[in-house]
């Protein structure tokens, strides 16, 4: 099989799970966006996928995803780059330059960095606070429950180049999804009251995202159920 059919096939098993999984929760599937995280695959799979019909591809790592979006938007494809991994600082002003989204705010520092690479590159980024709700590993990505609303102020109130879109989160490792993306959903709600316009609620991966679309997820970010098993782990 070519690497577009098997890419064609895995992408429509997806679809009909993201299909099922609104029926059974009774939502639109109008409403849930599929981000596929191309990370370690190379740009003829980006080139492919938009062929097919995908319009958001997702990335964790810079400067595998700026080499790969400058190739891609030279074939001429159009797509939504959401950048979805741990961000340093000194990688900001960078990253601020082609992402559309960036999913992984987790502290005020970033943030600012952020705001002044969108203004450098005369640019507003759309950004989302990543959540962590596990409490036994401290060096995870993401902002505990607790610390949203601080971080959601300062990207409102001193970030005037970044615009806040919501939140995010990856659920803990090896343990059951379901109570971080119910309460990941209540810490959104809460939110969009001070924030209105702050409604992507981005959880779900390729073992999970039924169980986010349940919960209210607006983006699920899917790799391998699209793409196959990474060369490396990651
Ligand atoms: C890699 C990655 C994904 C996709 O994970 P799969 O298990 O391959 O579906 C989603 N979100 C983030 C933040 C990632 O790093």
């Amino acid at each position: 099989m070519s690497r577009r059919d098997a890419l064609a096939q895995n992408l429509a098993a997806v679809r009909e799970r993201i299909a099922r999984a609104c029926e059974q929760a009774g939502r639109d599937p109008g409403e849930v966006t599929l981000v596929v995280v191309t990370k370690t695959h190379p740009a003829s799979d980006v080139e492919l996928l938009a062929d097919l019909g995908v319009t958001d591809v997702g990335e964790n790592r810079h400067p595998e995803a700026a080499d790969k979006q400058a190739e891609v938007a030279a074939s001429g494809a159009s797509l939504r780059w959401h950048f979805v991994g741990g961000l340093q600082t000194n990688k900001a002003g960078a990253v601020a330059r082609y992402a559309d989204v960036v999913h992984s705010v987790d502290r005020a520092k970033l943030a600012r960095s952020l705001d002044r690479g969108a203004e450098a590159a005369g640019r507003t980024l759309r950004v989302l606070v990543q959540v962590d709700f596990d409490t036994t590993d401290p060096g995870r990505a993401g902002v505990p429950p607790a610390d949203v609303q601080a971080l959601a102020d300062v990207i409102v109130g001193e970030c005037p180049h970044l615009e806040l879109g919501g939140v995010m989160t990856v659920a803990p490792l090896g343990q059951d999804p379901e109570p971080s993306f119910a309460h990941l959903r209540e810490i959104s709600a809460d939110l969009v009251r001070t924030v209105p316009s702050a409604t992507t609620i981005s959880a779900g991966m390729s073992e999970d995202f039924e169980v986010a679309i349940r919960h209210g997820a607006t983006h699920v970010r899917v790799g391998r159920s699209v793409l196959g098993q990474r060369p490396v782990l990651q």
